[in-house]
């Protein structure tokens, strides 16, 4: 898979690619990740990319002009158009599973806006969709572009140790992940579950996916009704969202 990152700040991107798990998948080849410079397609003399908004107001606008040529010279140079995203408040807040299904494409083109945003124009002509980080306003769409190649990254063949890796995560299933635990086995007289040290793996999985249910229906109940969860599970997760304290005792 190939990620493009249309951006004012390369070098902020690349920074942080560099490191930790894309920095491995990109070094191993198991995705190439490129940034481009906005500012290199203006055709401003003085380098300009941004202008003031008709109809006046506070703030600059980023340009159609830089945005659209950045964008023709990406499709030019690969010989293909890739799906992009514009990063942006307006947007669909981004899930799990819009990491999934952008995992699929081929060739991924990320928009990050700047100033007070970008002529709509060019927008409408070439972004496929528009994604949020949440319902906040950041400076730019940098920070957003880099969580979506993070995140859509660590779903390709090879990236992770293995497929378990990402099924077994939060928001995977729309259940949150089970809590976790390593050594040592009190710490600050807090203990770990007994189930997990008596090497029962039967038990284990058990007690992850109750545990699993739990918190989701504790604290993120939308999520419970799009979970793939038997009769029994279902039962279980409801009565938590009820407050019911059987529940938690029995299930
Ligand atoms: N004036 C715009 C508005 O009120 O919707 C906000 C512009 S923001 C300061 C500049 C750029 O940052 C946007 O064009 C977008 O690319 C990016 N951005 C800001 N917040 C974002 C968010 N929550 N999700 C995705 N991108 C965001």
């Amino acid at each position: 898979m190939r990620i493009d990152i249309l951006t004012l700040f390369p070098e902020m991107c690349y920074s942080v690619l560099r490191e930790s798990i894309t920095g491995r998948a990109l070094e191993r080849g198991l995705v190439e990740i490129y940034c481009r410079n906005i500012r290199d397609y203006t055709d401003d003399k003085h380098g300009r990319v941004d202008a003031t908004p008709y109809g006046g107001g506070s703030g600059m606008i980023l340009r159609a002009q830089p945005v659209y040529d950045c964008f023709e010279s990406l499709c030019r140079e690969t010989g293909r158009r890739p799906h992009l995203v514009y990063l942006s408040p307006q947007g669909e807040p981004f899930t799990q599973k819009h990491a999934a299904r952008l995992a699929d494409k081929e060739n991924l083109a990320l928009l990050c806006g700047h100033y007070e945003g970008v002529d709509r124009r060019v927008i409408d002509e070439i972004a496929d969709e528009e994604l949020s980080a949440g319902d906040f306003v950041l400076t730019g769409g940098e920070l957003p572009a880099l969580m979506i190649a993070d995140a859509v990254t660590r779903l390709l063949p090879g990236v992770l140790a293995g497929e378990e890796a990402f099924t077994m995560e939060s928001h995977f299933d729309s259940l949150l992940e089970h809590a976790q635990y390593t050594r040592p086995a009190v710490w600050r007289g807090r203990k770990v579950p007994g189930v997990l040290l008596e090497g029962n793996h039967e038990a284990v999985e058990a007690w992850r996916r109750r545990e699993s249910i739990k918190l989701t229906a504790r604290r993120r109940p939308d999520l419970i009704a799009g979970a793939a969860l038997n009769p029994r599970e279902r039962r279980f997760a409801n009565q938590i969202i009820k407050g019911s304290h059987e529940a938690d005792e029995g299930g």
